[in-house]
């Protein structure tokens, strides 16, 4: 393999580490954000089971007032009924008096069903308070979590980085271009290895010519798949590792089909 080729699959294989870090890196703000909503939600239900309990606790008051208000009211005409002196005036306040009891009864009602909603909205803040504790507990664990994680990965990109920056200076500009061009279309890949006769990645037919070029240790020619445009290497095996997986230094293969290569 030509020593420029072999450096471009070093760089090839820092840079996918890079692209994997910087993928993680870029994921946490989200997932802090994530953990920051758990917690307002949970202050959220807190603040509405209180609203709750505050509405009803007024209603309460309201209806313990139309209860005594009708209760007066039924106490008057009952007294007036004593004094009157025609049948009718009588039968009138007879009406009054049975209205009165009616609303009074009604008004006991809402105020019983209000004194029950209070008991279950007394009980969904007690629940909510003990939600948002453990909400807030876990929120810690998770924010120390992502960012411890969140400094080591940032370390890790440092020292990724200047590892590439010492291979870079080593490979010819123009090839570093042409790199850099076919890994921003081709998903941050820009090398395949062939195996066998084809590409590693887009699974194209490599011509035997092109396959013994690259296979020549003194090779100094530049291939690209016809396919997928992507800078051929060869790597030899050994015959019984020919079936293996690939060695650290050989970029994986690319998550992509090879139908969607143009
Ligand atoms: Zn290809």
């Amino acid at each position: 393999m030509l020593p420029d080729i072999q450096r471009l699959v070093e760089l090839q294989a820092a840079d996918l580490r890079l692209a994997e870090l910087r993928g993680r890196l870029n994921a946490l703000p989200e997932q802090l954000a994530a953990v920051e909503k758990r917690v307002t939600d949970a202050r959220q239900q807190i603040a509405t089971a209180k609203d709750a309990l505050t509405t009803s606790l007024k209603d309460r008051k309201k209806y313990e007032i139309d209860v005594d208000t009708w209760k007066e009211k039924a106490r008057k005409y009952r007294a007036q009924s004593f004094e009157v002196k025609t049948n009718e005036a009588y039968k009138a306040l007879q009406h009054e008096i049975e209205h009165s009891e009616k609303q009074m009864a009604e008004a006991e009602d809402r105020l019983l069903e209000r004194m029950v909603a209070g008991e279950e909205y007394e009980r969904q803040v007690k629940a909510a308070e003990r939600a948002l504790a453990e909400v807030e507990r876990a929120a810690d664990a998770e924010r120390q979590k992502l960012n411890a994680e969140q400094t080591a990965l940032r370390h890790d990109v440092e020292g990724r980085e200047s590892e590439r920056q010492q291979i870079v200076p080593a490979v010819p500009e123009t090839l570093l271009h042409s790199y850099e061009a076919i890994a921003r279309r081709r998903h941050g890949v820009a090398l395949a290895e062939v195996r066998g006769e084809s590409c590693a990645l887009c699974g194209m037919l490599i011509t035997p010519h092109v396959v013994q070029e690259l296979r020549r240790a003194d090779c100094t020619e530049l291939f690209q798949c016809e396919t997928c445009t992507r800078i051929l290497y060869y790597v030899e095996r050994p015959a019984a590792a020919a079936a293996a997986p690939a060695s650290a230094d050989v970029p994986p293969r690319a998550a992509e089909a090879p139908a969607g290569e143009g």
